[in-house]
Formats: C-alpha cells, sequence, structure tokens
C-alpha cells in the first residue's frame, strides 16, 4: 500500500491545498493530511477546527485521512510507514525553503520522497496568510476557501473582534 503524507499548518485551508489534496490523492493508496503547528506564530484555528475544516472540504475523497501530528515530519511519516511527502509549489520563493527541507529529510530517511506538485494557475497567489488578512478587514474571501467553511473562517473573526 503506497502511503503519501501531506503536511501542513493549514490555517485555514484553501482551495489551493484542496486542488493539491485531491490531484495526490490520485497518485497513492492513501494520502494522510497532517495538520501540524505552525513554526512562525500560533494558529488562529485551533487544531480541531483545522482538522474539522478539511474533513468538511474532501468532497467524497475516499483514500484521504486527516490526523494531527507533532514533532518532526520525517518520524511521523515511517511511522504511518509512508513512502512520500507531498508538498505543493507556488512560486520560486517556495522552491528554496522546499528545497532545504527536502533534502534535510531526504537525509533522515533516504527511502521516503518528496514529490512536489505545481500549483494550479488559479491559487498560485493563494496561502492561508492572505485568507487570514481578508476575514480580519472583513474582505471577501468567496473563491478561495472551500464554500463548506466559509461562514466558519468568518465568525472566527467576527466573534474574536466582539469580543
Ligand atoms: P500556507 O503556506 O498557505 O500557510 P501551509 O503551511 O499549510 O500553507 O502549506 C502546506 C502545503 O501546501 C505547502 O506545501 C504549501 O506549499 C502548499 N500550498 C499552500 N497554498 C498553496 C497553493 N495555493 N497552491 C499550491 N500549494 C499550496
Amino acid at each position: 500500500m503506497k502511503i503519501w503524507i501531506c503536511p501542513g499548518s493549514f490555517d485555514p485551508v484553501t482551495k489551493g491545498h484542496i486542488d493539491i489534496i485531491s490531484r495526490a490523492c490520485l497518485m497513492c493508496d492513501k494520502l494522510i493530511v497532517a495538520v501540524g503547528e505552525n513554526k512562525q506564530k500560533k494558529s488562529v484555528f485551533t487544531l480541531e477546527e483545522r482538522i474539522d475544516f478539511i474533513e468538511r472540504s474532501l468532497n467524497g475523497m475516499k483514500n484521504v485521512e486527516v490526523e494531527s501530528f507533532h514533532g518532526l515530519l520525517i518520524d511521523y511519516a515511517r511511522s504511518k510507514n509512508a513512502i512520500g511527502i507531498v508538498k505543493g509549489l507556488r512560486a520560486v520563493s517556495d522552491f528554496e525553503y522546499e528545497m532545504q527541507m527536502a533534502f534535510l529529510n531526504k537525509r533522515m530517511d533516504e527511502n521516503i520522497e518528496t514529490v512536489f506538485l505545481m500549483t494550479n494557475m488559479n491559487y498560485s497567489f493563494l496561502s492561508s496568510s492572505a485568507v487570514r488578512e481578508l476575514a480580519l478587514h472583513g474582505g471577501p474571501i468567496e473563491g478561495l476557501v472551500p464554500d463548506s467553511i466559509i461562514e466558519d473562517v468568518r465568525r472566527k473573526y467576527h466573534i474574536n473582534s466582539v469580543r
């Protein structure tokens, strides 16, 4: 069974993420979306919310599971018997960081490959941080995050702003 891991912070999941997940799951037997902590700063959405948002956006993708992970990605991948880590690439700016991570992970386990899928052109500008910025200021997030979570994303910022 060929298992791939698709890691990220998904704070919140965007249509760019879902595009990568939907394409990646066609190329393996099981895809585990691994939701981790954001290294740069505390996430806006809780781990439970981020997992729930992804699960509600899968639209019947049968071989996709969503889990949380802590610690080193490579240790997690090994514990799941994964043979690959799949990442999306948006721009040259993603490349340098991703190449470094891929080399480091390969150094720790040469049997686990990192696979890159090029972003869908429509989502090449899209990031979770852009969605958060828009939502914070009441901007339009339609078309950027899955329809099923639009209201939840908006509500989070509304609740925060009226507190
Ligand atoms: P972000 O950079 O949006 O905060 P994550 O850290 O959750 O996202 O990223 C998880 C993975 O998804 C990374 O490999 C990232 O390159 C990829 N990704 C994020 N947004 C897109 C997009 N719009 N198109 C393709 N891949 C993406």
